[in-house]
């Protein structure tokens, strides 16, 4: 069975409002083994939002409305749906003496306006909203000879979400055929998608049963694994297969196959291994600390660090000689390693990370100007060895910074992985 979404609400047709309860109820749909094949967003006209019900009649088995169910003039997907299925509205005598109780528990009496709140589709199941006043429907019909079911949400997401769980969910879950869900995914850090792509592919593509999408951003790829089956058992097992055929091809340059990120990987790793971990860093200003404080307990492994971010502060806080950065420039492969060197035996943790990099749009002064925005070290030291990557970034100033940190992740990675 495929659905459409549609979102009434002239709002989100402004560059102001977004259309939210679109995600919620992919997401939803997706669990009971729905696809969503469309999603439409509609102003508040009767011509448009009939128009649009009728090409999703059309085309999909389930069509999903969010929004205006509400009393006001513009509020009519009611009158829509009712125009494009050819249907009847019916005004609801117990719908509308709780419209008129819920107004009398608030010392108010009720304007005319919110009577049109109870009108309801002939032959629609009315499904109670516990958190405002219009009641959604769902109407189990039949256009032509297919089977159409038509749901009608309010628009107000902290109305919609519970409306849906409580009393769409089951509904449909009858009306479905039964099936438990399993998922997996993989995660990787800097590495071009259409590599992963190329080489996992013809492995993924040998599972049609199982769905795989790719999600690529921030020096991250992600490949996420769903199967659908009528046990959670037989589910898992596909998607475990999947998963683990994908691995073996792409063996360490996947980080994380829980659903863990780099940050938990890497304090994971550390931990267990005993280490500690300080850094020095300069044009991420503590970028990489922050990521790795985010995580809760981070302190077990990650001590603190300094942000060195004039050649000052790389000598007092790191100990990096002075003629080093003259006679180098503070964007050096010597600086790198004398920063990791230094942060580690100043903090007396087991590693010591350094990041020194350029991240423009401007150059810098000294021997620096000689390097080009984006050129980045990136130093590592354990006490017997120190190294160094050099890295050579392209993009703005946010964007090298993001990625300095990524690459210093999963250099840290690749290093506890080899030892
Ligand atoms: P109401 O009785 O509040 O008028 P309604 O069912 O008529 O409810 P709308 O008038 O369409 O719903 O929307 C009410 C509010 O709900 C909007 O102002 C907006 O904040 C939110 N909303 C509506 N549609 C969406 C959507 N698709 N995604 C996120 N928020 C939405
Ligand atoms: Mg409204």
């Amino acid at each position: 069975m495929i659905a459409e979404i549609i979102a009434a609400g002239s709002e989100m047709l402004t560059p102001h409002r977004q259309d939210t309860n679109s995600l919620f109820l992919t997401a939803e749909l997706n669990d009971l083994g729905v696809e969503v094949a469309f999603k439409t967003i509609v102003g508040d006209k009767l011509r448009h939002l009939t128009e649009v019900a009728r090409t999703a009649l059309a085309r999909t088995d389930i069509v999903v409305f969010s929004g205006g169910l509400g009393p006001t003039e513009d509020d009519l997907t009611r009158e829509a749906v009712a125009a494009a299925l050819g249907v009847q509205i019916r005004r609801d005598p117990e719908i509308l003496a709780s419209l008129h109780k819920r107004f009398a528990a608030r010392q108010m009496t009720m304007p005319p306006n919110n009577a049109k709140q109870a009108d309801v589709l002939e032959g629609a199941v009315i499904l109670k909203n516990g958190n405002g006043s219009a009641p959604g429907q769902l109407l189990d019909t039949v256009v032509g000879k297919y089977r159409k079911i038509v749901i009608l949400l309010p628009g107000p997401p902290r109305e919609l979400k519970p409306l849906f769980q409580e009393a769409v969910k089951p509904l449909l879950a009858d009306i479905l055929p039964p099936r438990r869900l399993a998922r997996r995914s993989l995660r990787m850090a800097l590495i071009p998608e259409s590599q992963v792509d190329a080489r996992t592919s013809p492995i993924y593509n040998s599972f049609p049963d199982v769905e795989t999408t790719i999600l690529a951003g921030h020096g991250e790829i992600q490949l996420h694994f769903m199967a659908a089956k009528v046990t959670l058992e037989e589910a898992q097992s596909r998607v475990d297969e999947l998963a683990g055929l994908v691995e073996a091809e792409m063996e360490d340059a996947i980080f994380s196959s829980q659903g863990e990120s780099l940050e938990e990987v890497v304090l994971m790793m550390m931990e267990m291994r005993h280490l500690t971990l300080s850094v020095a860093e300069s044009c991420t200003g503590g970028l990489v600390g922050e990521r790795l404080t985010a995580i809760p307990n981070s302190s077990r492994a990650f001590i603190g660090g300094a942000i060195v971010y004039t050649p000052e502060l790389k000598t007092l806080f790191a100990d990096v000689p002075r003629e080093m950065v003259e006679m180098h420039g503070a964007v050096s492969p010597e600086v790198a390693r004398a920063l990791a060197e230094g942060i580690r035996a100043r903090t007396g943790s087991s590693l010591g990370l350094s990041i020194t990099g350029l991240a423009g749009p401007g150059t810098a002064p000294g021997k620096d100007a000689e390097r080009p925005v984006g050129r980045v070290y990136i130093g590592l030291a354990d006490g017997r060895e120190s190294r160094v990557k050099e890295l050579n970034l392209t993009g703005d100033r946010e964007y090298i910074r993001w990625w300095a940190s990524q690459h210093a992740l999963e250099f840290l990675r690749r290093t506890l992985h080899q030892d």
